[in-house]
């Protein structure tokens, strides 16, 4: 079987963007899970599978939602957009992600980004290479494609169903 290594988006991917609670400089204090989100972190630390988050924002809105939610350990590297200088689909932001993870060109083949936005994170996973799934959970953003590069390699509705692709079992 593969050695799958993960890359997950955070807004509407593991975070419900609706449930966001900012502060006067727009920075996000704390936010909570959508259904599915931490059994889906716990479900790849058991099969002892890296996982990075690669996502856009500012840092200390997901260092305060993340730290609060208890979840920071699950991630072993956390791209942000604004540390990064550049928002997904620059390939700036997965070629960090791809080097922070001690990963090279060699081990595209089995690395799947996870995330919401076909524009954003499908789109930028496809050119740079990688497995594409589109969660579809929330429909605030665009979930359908409209080019090539926006269509998504798989198509999942919960967060749980990214072990199907990855054809690892479910159960605790
Ligand atoms: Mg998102």
């Amino acid at each position: 079987m593969k050695k799958w290594v993960v890359f997950l988006d955070s807004g509407d991917t593991l975070v419900d963007e609706t449930t966001q609670e900012f502060d006067e400089r727009g920075i996000v204090l704390r936010a909570r899970l959508i259904p599915g989100a931490l059994e889906l972190l716990k479900a790849l630390r058991r099969e002892g599978i890296p996982v990075a988050m690669v996502a856009d924002g500012q840092a200390e809105s997901f260092r305060n939602v993340y730290r609060g939610l208890g979840l920071e350990s699950y991630f072993a590297q956390r791209i942000y957009s604004s540390d990064v200088g550049a928002e997904k689909p620059s390939p700036l932001m997965f070629e960090t992600a791809l080097r922070a993870m001690g990963l090279t060109e060699a081990d595209k083949d089995r690395i799947v980004m996870m995330g919401n936005h076909v524009r954003k994170d499908i789109a930028g996973a496809n050119r740079f290479g990688i497995t594409s799934v589109l969660l579809d959970w929330s429909r605030r953003y665009p979930t359908v494609p409209e080019t090539p590069d926006e269509t998504p390699d798989y198509i999942v509705h919960t967060p749980l169903e990214l072990l199907r692709v990855l054809s690892l079992p479910r159960e605790e």
